[in-house]
């Protein structure tokens, strides 16, 4: 049993590849490591399917980047030798070293954005996210094994054009879950 990450996610359509929110989006000067799916702030956010909690960390925070607020994030291990990452959090309700079962509880979605900060010299996407109101969303990446750190990555985006090799596209796997009928 696998289950949606968002049950109150505005809608539950994977947005195609060269869309904004969609995986490996060209944002200019980086691209989006994962899948966005928008959701008002404090939407529950469970764990798709079931696995280890390995870590938790801060994603977003205005120390970084000015129009940002401080958001965290999850990574979970999968049985299958995957992990994902679950971020652009507000609370985490898990620990590290938890195991979780499928559509279990693991924190909520963040206001990622501050509106306020938001300027015409900050790169288009963000200004277009701002003028579409989508300030909030879980943004949800998916690896095989465990991702490492690296300077070529920031709070889910890619500076570089060659994508790391264990970085995947999840919008089939995210698709897949609504095929199965989730809820
Ligand atoms: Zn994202």
């Amino acid at each position: 049993m696998k289950y949606w990450p968002v049950p109150d996610s505005y809608s539950r359509i994977i947005e195609a590849f060269g869309s904004q929110g969609a995986f490996w989006e060209d944002r200019g000067d980086r691209y989006h490591c994962g899948v966005d799916i928008y959701a008002r702030e404090g939407s529950d956010v469970s764990s798709i399917e079931g696995g280890k909690v390995v870590d938790i960390g801060i994603f977003t925070s205005k120390d970084k980047v000015s129009y940002w607020n401080t958001t965290s994030y999850i990574l979970i291990k999968n049985g299958n030798g995957l992990s994902s990452k679950y971020a652009e959090l507000g609370d985490v309700v898990v620990n590290v070293g938890e195991s979780v079962k499928p559509g279990q509880l693991i924190g909520n979605v963040g206001l990622v954005l501050n509106s306020d900060e938001i300027t015409q010299n900050s790169p288009f996407y963000i200004q277009k996210l701002k003028k579409k109101g989508n300030q909030s969303m879980l943004h949800f990446e998916l690896y095989r094994g465990i991702p490492a750190e690296t300077a070529n990555y920031l709070a889910g985006n890619w500076f570089g054009k060659t994508k790391p090799e264990n970085l995947l596209d999840p919008t089939d796997y995210l698709r897949s879950l609504l095929d199965e009928g989730m809820l």
